[in-house]
């Protein structure tokens, strides 16, 4: 089969590779249906994270092929989708909704998910099937869902998203824009993306941003508290993972507000005083993205949301690495990949 492996930082190559098969009786195959690159998969690309032929991709979703002896709740022939980790489902972590923290918590396609067919541990914890099987349009939707709608929604509720409030996110990147749709969909009255590019814009207010700030940092700040009377938002959804980012999605939010962070955090360091000073509650970390699937899936399933309007760039899994550079350079927001 065919699958993606990062060689080195800037350098993706698509070569053939082993079939994978159940190893442990708990796991699933599945051929995929379609793939996608992360804004995560940047980062070692860009060589801000160490790569050493990878295989890359932890975003799926597929049929199923194959079982191990001990999977109970899935057939051969399911069509399923899954989350970037695997876990029981049935620890008291996960029964608390944090999936992503399982204490048997396993990579959710350890032989990368950019690829023809994928292992998933955990079969039974960690995929989730569809009523049936979808119409082809739907497939895009439901690829979304299994990392970048699940990780907006969750920073959304994260956030104490809900009616009445003025919601800020920091962040235009597909985590970002899903994390609008997720605030419209909670009930949020206002919602503001941060965001400098009108391709970006206009998907946000199609999500439903009712107002866009362009500035950044402090200036952006300031632009947020201009337009919530002076107070800051209610709730900020911060989708970057840079100091910036944070320090800005910190310093938009009101006292008592709640700021859910799930950009993955690289050298942010937060000063205890100001975080102090601040009276913003903090929560974030890998999103619990299981938590949303059946949920997720039935939203889509009924035609309720469309998160799969944000892949702006459809090209083969042949041509992988041009998906790459199109999204390094901000050509794309988000690439699908078919296979
Ligand atoms: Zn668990």
């Amino acid at each position: 089969m065919r699958g993606v492996i990062m060689h080195a930082p800037g350098d993706v190559r698509v070569e053939d590779r082993d079939h994978p098969t159940v190893v442990e009786p708990t796991d699933a195959v599945i051929k995929l249906a379609a793939t996608c690159i992360c804004g995560s998969d940047l980062w070692p690309y860009r060589g801000a994270e160490p790569v050493d032929h990878q295989p890359m991709g932890h975003e799926y979703v597929g049929t199923v092929t194959e079982i191990g002896a001990d999977v109970r709740t899935l057939a051969v022939g399911d069509f399923v989708v899954g989350s970037f980790f695997a876990s029981d489902n049935t620890c008291e972590i996960c029964r608390a909704g944090y999936q992503t923290h399982c204490v048997h918590r396993q990579q959710g396609a350890p032989g990368g998910a950019q690829s023809e067919y994928a292992r998933i541990p955990l079969a039974d914890g960690t995929l989730v099937a569809t009523p049936g099987q979808p119409d082809p349009d739907l497939i895009p939707s439901l690829l979304a869902a299994s990392d970048v709608l699940g990780t907006g929604w969750f920073a959304a509720v994260a956030a104490e998203v809900g009616p009445g409030k003025t919601v800020a996110v920091v962040g235009d990147g597909a985590v970002g824009l899903l994390g609008i749709l997720a605030a419209k969909e909670l009930g949020a009255e206002r919602i503001i993306a941060m965001s400098r590019h009108a391709d970006r814009q206009a998907l946000a207010r199609r999500f439903g941003a009712t107002d866009i700030v362009e500035e950044r940092g402090e200036e952006g700040v300031a632009r947020i508290k201009e337009l919530t009377g002076g107070l800051g938002a209610h709730s900020t959804i911060e989708a970057v993972g840079t100091q910036e980012a944070m320090m800005q999605a910190i310093h938009a939010t009101r006292a008592g507000g709640h700021v859910g962070f799930v950009g993955v955090s690289h050298d942010v360091a937060i000063d205890g005083f100001q975080l102090f000073r601040s009276g913003v509650h903090l929560h974030g970390g890998p999103a619990p993205v299981r938590r949303f699937l059946p949920d997720l899936i039935r939203l889509i399933w009924d035609r309720e949301i469309d998160p799969g309007v944000v892949f702006d760039l459809v090209l083969p899994l042949e041509e992988a690495a041009e998906g790459y550079r199109a999204m390094d350079e901000r050509r794309a927001v988000k690439v699908l990949l078919t296979v």
